[in-house]
């Protein structure tokens, strides 16, 4: 058995990376040296990145603070991994270094997908700080009447397109989704979805793509243009090319293909959490680019870590699966509305959703829960747990249990 202390490097400090970092400094007990780069030494709490870009006041948690003595951060981007090697190259206000390690979690998230159509250039996106921040200068910018479109109608896109409409009632607000609006809802939830979009003045185009951007319009798929002077994309999210560049199996969004113990099927001495990871659920599909799955997902690794800090990680990594199951799903419609729907642990909409304030207050303890949880792990360490994948659905509670 090794008793040097053993490396870990974790890349990227959002709610997976930051959750890997202060349980594995809290549960190794100074067997392992946890060292964490991220761009800024602030936390950025994605989940309201559509405040950001509406001009609301965000908190910036200062990172080390959340982190706390246990873990070291790096300010800066790693700009090349090298797995094989051990070894990172990190460029950051201090110039370039390269940190070695013995043990890698890529937690690098993701950002808004590239629109893959022409002008696709034009648009705005709300998936990462600085695009929010561009999108606010923007969208403050706007002359009243000036048409603004949102495309894509999923998660994100219901929540940017709600704020946006809430928060200036002097520009017309569209959304354009391929799907039905609403549709992954159980029918009277997605009704309600339509209604309160309505009540917030936005129209609302359900099975119409978009087929190009221009400065003024969009072109749709049929031929038919609708103005559009400022087009926020919200197509999906995709991860950095950090893994792929470094010769890691990823998908075509560039996530890192995983067993379901969350190890590369490529370099199985790397761990992928979070958004960055692309990892098979018990369904068979791949769990979803979510906080349910970054903060499980990041929990786990760290249990998985900390077992080979035992053997010195000589062994293969933990090869014990990530057993989750999802109950719930929580989504704002602007600041007065939001709906809670339960859901099956494969993530389908089921039962009777929670709309009104009990949905709203749901939604504000999730977004601000999201921060106390990393928090509540570095005081506690082991302190996130989540729901298994085999809880019976009838037993599945209607909250995201204790992972936000
Ligand atoms: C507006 C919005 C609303 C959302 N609402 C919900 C919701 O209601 N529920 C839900 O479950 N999910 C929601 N999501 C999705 C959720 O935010 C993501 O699934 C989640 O952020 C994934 O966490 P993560 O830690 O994997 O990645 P991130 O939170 O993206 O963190 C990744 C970190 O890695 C850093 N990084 C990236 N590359 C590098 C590099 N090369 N070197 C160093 N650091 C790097 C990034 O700067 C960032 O700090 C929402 C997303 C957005 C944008």
């Amino acid at each position: 058995m090794s008793t040097s202390k053993k490396r870990v490097l974790v890349i990227g400090a959002g709610y997976a990376g930051a959750t890997v970092a202060v349980r594995l400094a809290g549960r190794s007990r100074g067997r392992a040296e946890v060292t964490v780069v991220n761009p800024r030494p602030q936390f950025v709490n994605r989940l309201r990145l559509h405040h950001v870009a509406i001009g609301r006041a965000v908190p910036a948690p200062d990172l080390r603070r959340m982190l706390g003595a246990g873990v070291t951060l790096v300010e800066g981007h790693v700009t090349t991994l090298d797995p094989d090697a051990g070894r990172a190259t990190v460029a950051g206000p201090d110039g370039v270094r390269t940190l070695a390690f013995d043990r890698v979690v890529v937690a690098t998230g993701s950002t808004t997908a590239a629109a893959p159509v022409p002008g696709g250039e034009l648009v705005h996106a709300v998936g990462d700080l600085e695009s929010a921040h561009r999108l606010r200068t923007a969208f403050a910018a706007l002359a009243a009447g000036t048409p603004v479109s949102v495309v894509g109608g999923g998660f994100t896109g219901l929540e940017t397109v709600a704020e946006l409409a809430e928060s200036r009632p002097d520009v017309p607000v569209r959304l354009v989704t391929a799907g039905e609006v609403g549709g992954w809802f159980t029918p009277p939830a997605a009704e309600h979805v339509r209604r309160t979009l309505e009540d917030l003045g936005v129209e609302a185009l359900g099975g119409t793509r978009v087929r190009a951007v221009a400065p003024d319009r969009l072109v749709l798929e049929d031929g038919a243009e609708v103005p559009s002077g400022l087009t926020v994309w919200c197509g999906g999210f995709a991860a950095p090319p950090l893994a792929r560049d470094a010769g890691i199996a990823v998908d075509d969004r560039g996530a890192i293909l995983t067993d379901a113990a969350l190890r590369s099927l490529s370099h199985p001495a790397v761990l992928a959490v979070g958004d960055a990871g692309h990892t098979p659920a018990p369904d068979g599909a791949r769990f979803s680019m979510s906080c349910q799955f970054a903060f499980p997902s990041a929990a786990h690794a760290a249990d998985a870590l900390v077992g080979d800090t035992v053997i010195g990680f000589d062994g293969a990594v933990d090869d014990r699966p990530l057993d989750l199951g999802f109950t719930a799903r929580c989504v704002s419609l602007g600041r007065r509305h939001a709906v809670l729907q339960p859901t099956t642990t494969t993530d389908v909409a089921r039962g009777r959703a929670v709309t009104g304030r009990a949905a709203v207050l749901a939604k504000r303890f999730q977004v601000r829960g999201t921060v106390a949880a990393i928090g509540l792990e570095r005081r506690l360490p082991g302190a996130i747990r989540w729901p298994h994948a085999d809880r019976p659905v009838q037993d599945a509670p209607t909250t995201a249990g204790s992972a936000p």
